[in-house]
């Protein structure tokens, strides 16, 4: 049996492209490593919001590619970038004739697509009723009615190359060798944020000390085999995550959800001698990063008081914290003073004493000298933290995905170091670079790189089928 492209990797990314390229009338096979019919992969696990850069897809193009350009402060490609942009709405049109259900955001006015089911609002992992699950059995079927194929339990290890040319892949399953060939390779492995060797190389951390917010199925093949034969890997240092209770580490109850995030945001996070060391005002993506930075990642903890406890009531899209956080068995810390909150959080209380005197009157009465590091106000309102009694959240951070990975054009197509397509080797979702990260770890919507980096990379190769 012959086929025309082969896929490493039936998430999202990979069954988007399987199903693009079959309806255009290519036979397309699709490896996966995970032998299980319901296999683990962060496609599966996913909330399904499908935004991009927290914008609807059916925004302005031309906006939507802006953002993604100045969020990561310039790091992103512009063609990558303004593809999205343009071909975002689209998608969204594609997966419905797909069969996908879509329903809006409940907490949103904008309409923005959720995969539908929703999950529940509650702590803990939940994917077996939701939308993303069913949506990738949906389209795994929808493969074989068109006549492609998806075999599981096979790991992809490395690419064949001649003249210049992807032509195949060497694999392994149970444990015996395969080669397999086909006119175009596609790379959808998803990311590496589950290889410890990866994550401490390019971000800088152990990852035993951040929480494995994904499926553990990431381990960066697809990055190491594409670079093997010249390709370029951009953006590796950051990841797309979020802030979680510290016991989530232990505790499975207490991630994906509930988040940090917000309370983070709008107070403030320390180490354990009380210093502030990250611009907690840029959100919960850029806070979990500076954490995996710290030279002990588990050693922040969140401060704050009793009105932003009373505010975590309700949050706008995810869990709220409370009482989801210490009903799943999170710690969280309350006293009647700051000095007994220092204590039993063990953070120095001098040290705690002086940065949030410093920013209490920076924060409620604008006075005092500037914040350092500084606390953006441009998305979140900094609270004052005045009100008793006082809380402490011991948190750490959570990775989902790697922002960074192979560096791709506009059309899906995989640039070699001299910024020039690698014949027959196109990449589509988590593992793709160049649209994600920069100094504030910018996330442009794991799900809309998987959808719509997939329809563009099977539309490519279907284009340019037959040519030598
Ligand atoms: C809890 C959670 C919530 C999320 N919520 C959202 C959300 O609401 N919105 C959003 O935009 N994003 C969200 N994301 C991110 C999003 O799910 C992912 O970025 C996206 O699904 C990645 O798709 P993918 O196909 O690239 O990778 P994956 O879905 O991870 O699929 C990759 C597949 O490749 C397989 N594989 C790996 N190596 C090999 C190999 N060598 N050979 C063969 N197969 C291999 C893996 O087993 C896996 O099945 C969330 C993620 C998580 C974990």
């Amino acid at each position: 049996m012959s086929f025309d492209l082969i896929i490493i990797g039936a998430g999202f990314a990979g069954l988007t492209v399987a199903n693009r390229a079959a309806e255009l009338g290519l036979k397309p096979l699709v490896l996966e490593a995970g032998a299980d019919e319901l296999y683990r992969c962060n496609s599966r696990f996913s909330t399904g919001s499908c935004h991009v850069a927290f914008q609807t897809p059916w925004t302005e193009p031309a906006v939507l590619s802006k953002s993604i350009i100045e969020n990561t402060g310039g790091a992103a490609r512009e063609d990558l970038a303004e593809t999205i942009g343009i071909n975002a709405a689209r998608t969204i049109d594609w997966l419905k004739d797909q069969g996908a259900s879509f329903e809006d955001h409940p907490r949103r006015t904008d309409h923005m697509p959720m995969l539908s089911p929703l999950r529940e609002m509650k702590a803990g992992l939940d994917w077996e009723g939701g939308g993303a699950n069913a949506l990738l059995q949906k389209l795994g079927a929808k493969l074989i009615e068109r006549g492609g194929e998806l075999r599981r339990g096979i790991r992809a290890l490395s690419l064949i190359q001649t003249d210049g040319k992807v032509i195949g892949i060497e694999a392994i399953s149970e444990a015996e060798p395969q080669t397999l060939s086909a006119n175009a390779i596609v790379i959808a492995d998803g990311g590496f944020q589950a290889n410890a060797e990866l994550v401490k190389q390019n971000i800088g951390c152990d990852i035993s000390h951040l929480q494995c917010r994904n499926a553990g199925t990431g381990v960066g093949d697809g990055m190491r085999m594409a670079t093997e034969i010249g390709a370029e890997a951009v953006g590796l240092d950051s990841f797309y995550g979020h802030v979680l209770s510290r016991d989530a580490m232990t505790n499975e109850k207490l991630w994906p959800y509930p988040q940090v995030d917000l309370i983070c945001a709008t107070n403030i996070v320390v180490d354990s001698d009380g210093q502030r060391f990250a611009d907690e005002g840029l959100g919960g993506i850029s806070i979990a990063n500076a954490i995996a930075r710290l030279d002990d990642p588990l050693s922040a903890t969140t401060i704050f008081d009793a009105r932003t406890w009373e505010d975590a009531k309700t949050t706008d899209n995810v869990p709220p914290p409370n009482p989801s956080l210490p009903d799943a068995g999170g710690t969280v810390i309350e006293a009647a003073t700051l000095r007994e909150l220092a204590d039993a959080a063990s953070i120095n209380a001098a040290g705690l004493s002086v940065t949030i005197a410093l920013y209490n009157e920076h924060i409620a009465y604008s006075a005092g000298p500037a914040l350092s590091p500084i606390h953006t106000q441009t998305t979140y309102t900094a609270q004052p933290i005045i009100d008793p009694p006082f809380y402490a959240i011991p948190v750490c951070a959570g990775i989902t995905v790697t922002s960074g990975g192979l560096s791709v054009n506009g059309r899906g197509q995989v640039m070699d170091t001299n910024d020039q397509p690698i014949t027959g080797l196109h990449a589509a979702g988590s593992t793709v670079g160049g649209l994600e990260g920069g100094p504030r770890a910018a996330y442009v919507g794991g799900l809309i790189k998987s959808f719509c980096i997939g329809l563009l990379a099977a539309e490519t190769i279907a284009a340019g089928h037959g040519s030598p």
